[in-house]
């Protein structure tokens, strides 16, 4: 059941021409600031802004021709990708989420065309409906993170960034399902076994962290955060993507909300990029010097762009921004 080198070769084959070979580009300030080439994978230039295609293309393309639709929960990502999937096959689609989700996800999974059902407030209360969609309407659901199809479809990244860069030392990887981390450090691992691959999250509602130090899934509060695409648990029934997690990552790093501030403002000024908070996670542990030296070039993945465009002008003018329950401080960049 678990995904092998081999899936992942396949994988690629089943999404060339709808997910692209996404460029790897040189950060000059972190190349600077970490003593060693610091690239830049853009997912953010996949055509839903996110790497979740990649998994949902080709999960997706493995469904039986005579399905009546499909279904999933999301944090918005995956549920873009999967009605940007069904529609190129022509597949009715429902993405089942939480009332955490941003707005600007919701409208992006409409205008592909999607069903949206917002219910609850947290992905488990999405997932519950998910499940009840594929139980009773007949749809199949494909899963945001731990299922091997997907898992596969993430993996493609790992070949890119090896065929890309041969001499990647580390690749950071933002972590919350592992869906992303364990598709990519499976796929690197296979090629290249002495490549580093870690998994960052946010300090708060760190669910595979806390999974990995019990042994176990565990569950834990989900709070709103700058990394929304990161909140979640992993799910207590996970068949997959914790185990690869727990045996292929070589660390998980955590950063806080100012963290994550700090390294959207810089992606920005410096690189002059837009992406949401759960893209920056790796320059954050960079920037905070949460990470071991590495010893030759970083990758880090700049998972997605879809930010909620209000958040994203106050975090780069330096406001305060306002999440749930906490205010994250204002700082202006440079200062
Ligand atoms: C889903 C997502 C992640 C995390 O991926 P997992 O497979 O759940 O670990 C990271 N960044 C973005 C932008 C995402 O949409």
């Amino acid at each position: 059941m678990r995904p092998v080198l081999a899936d992942v070769f396949a994988a690629r084959r089943s999404i060339a021409g709808i997910a692209v070979h996404t460029p790897l580009v040189p950060s000059p300030y972190l190349s600077g600031l970490a003593g060693h080439d610091v690239l830049l994978k853009l997912e953010i230039a996949q055509p839903i802004g996110a790497f979740k295609l990649r998994g949902a293309v080709n999960a997706v393309a493995a469904l039986p021709a005579a399905c009546a639709g499909v279904t999933c929960c999301s944090t918005g990502n995956h549920g873009r990708g999967i009605a940007y999937a069904a529609r190129e096959r022509g597949l009715r689609a429902v993405v089942c989420m939480s009332q955490l989700v941003p707005q600007a996800k919701i409208d992006g999974i409409r205008a592909l065309g999607a069903e949206v059902r917002i219910g609850g407030n947290s992905q488990d209360e999405a997932q519950a409906e998910s499940s009840r969609l594929a139980r009773e309407e007949g749809l199949a659901e494909v899963p945001p993170f731990d299922d091997p199809a997907v898992i596969a479809g993430q993996g493609t990244i790992g070949l890119e960034l090896l065929e890309d860069r041969p001499d990647l030392d580390t690749i950071l990887v933002p972590l919350s399902g592992g869906g992303l981390a364990g598709g990519i450090a499976l796929a690197a691992k296979a090629i290249k076994p002495a490549i580093r691959v870690i998994g960052i999250s946010m300090d708060r509602g760190a669910a595979m962290h806390a999974s990995i130090r019990a042994g176990h899934p565990v569950e834990v509060e989900e709070v709103a955060s700058l990394a929304d695409s990161l909140g979640g648990g992993v799910g207590l029934g996970n068949r997959l993507s914790f185990a690869l997690c727990r045996d292929l990552l070589d660390d998980v790093v955590l950063v806080t909300e100012e963290d994550i501030y700090r390294a959207m403002q810089t992606l920005y000024f410096e690189d002059r990029l837009v992406a949401e908070g759960a893209s920056v996670v790796g320059i954050a542990a960079l920037q905070a010097c949460k990470l071991p030296k590495p010893k030759g070039p970083v990758a880090t993945i700049i998972s997605g762009r879809n930010v909620d465009m209000k958040v994203f002008t106050r975090v780069v003018t330096g406001q305060d921004v306002k999440l749930g329950e906490t205010t994250i401080r204002g700082q202006v960049h440079g200062a």
